[in-house]
């Protein structure tokens, strides 16, 4: 709906020296836009035109002050012509409003601060706001997936990988990438949170086929302590990747799925010659919140 830049559906192929004899190529979903991540946009379309198929007018949803989620739900309503509302938690009218919200603010939405236990009341939030279409926190759904599978089946010849690697906050970009994927294909999930036990249910709720159909695994050991954690080890490894590739990655998401990615090969669970796809999720507006100079790019 919103594609203008068909170009980042060709993959582009990556040569660090730990890749060996596979074959890596990266899904630049972040060159979509500068603010807005790749796999937002991709997971809200469905969402959006739903919302107008249903003759609603205007969105509600929910998020951190630094939600990549918040920003790419104010773009995208605005080009559709929508309003929208972002339910911020637990920063009451700050002075400051970080880069996130003010860039949200920017695309026209409007910002409604609660406490964190009212945050975890939406059903209540969403009773002041009725004529409202609401869209889960992170786009979590049936909808987001569905969006999402296209992030796979726009690249001509997706088959051709035999391993797909991505970062996973609420799955839903995962789900969708497995619902489309063929039966040889195995897709790897990098958990982005500590111990978050409940995703592999979460994950499975959004499939559209029997569990066990397809070959997935969520790995939960590339945390770096924890969501958006500013690990020094993590900040090492986003230099290094960009200094191999030339691609730069977000401290939240996609600079774990990177270290996966290379941790992957060196055990070679990644198998020696086979096909690998790296998706790129975009979020790259979230290293603003880094210390400047710590990052070459
Ligand atoms: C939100 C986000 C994710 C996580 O996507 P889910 O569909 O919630 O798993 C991954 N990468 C980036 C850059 C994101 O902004």
């Amino acid at each position: 709906m919103f594609l203008e830049n068909a170009s980042i559906f060709i993959p582009q192929p990556v040569f660090p020296v730990w890749k060996g004899d596979r074959t890596i190529e990266v899904l630049r979903t972040d060159l979509l836009h500068e603010v807005v991540s790749g796999n937002k946009w991709f997971k809200l379309q469905y969402y959006l035109k739903d919302a107008m198929d249903k003759g609603y007018k205007r969105i509600l949803t929910f998020g951190g002050s630094y939600s990549n989620h918040i920003v790419a739900t104010a773009f995208a309503a605005q080009k559709t012509g929508l309003k929208s509302v972002g339910v911020i938690r637990g920063e009451l009218s700050p002075k400051n409003p970080s880069y996130t919200l003010h860039h949200a603010q920017q695309y026209g939405m409007k910002l409604e601060f609660v406490s964190r236990e009212e945050f975890n009341n939406k059903a209540k939030i969403a009773s002041r706001f009725s004529d409202y279409y609401i869209i889960n926190e992170g786009g979590y759904g049936i909808l987001g997936a569905q969006g999402a599978s296209e992030m796979l089946t726009g690249i001509a010849n997706y088959q051709k990988y035999d391993f797909i690697v991505l970062a996973v906050g609420t799955a839903t970009t995962m789900a969708g990438i497995i619902n489309a994927a063929s039966l040889n294909q195995k897709i790897y999930g990098i958990s982005v949170m500590k111990n978050n036990n409940s995703l592999l249910t979460e994950l499975r709720q959004l499939l559209n086929m029997p569990i066990d159909n397809k070959k997935y695994s969520i790995l939960h050991d590339y945390h770096f302590g924890g969501y958006a954690k500013k690990a020094t080890q993590l900040i090492d490894f986003m230099n290094m990747f960009y200094r191999e590739t030339d691609i730069p990655t977000d401290f939240v998401y996609t600079a774990k799925a990177a270290y996966a990615l290379k941790d992957l090969c060196v055990q070679n669970i990644l198998t020696s010659k086979s096909n690998i796809l790296f998706i790129h999720t975009g979020g790259l507006q979230g290293n603003m919140s880094l210390p400047k100079g710590l990052l070459m790019y």
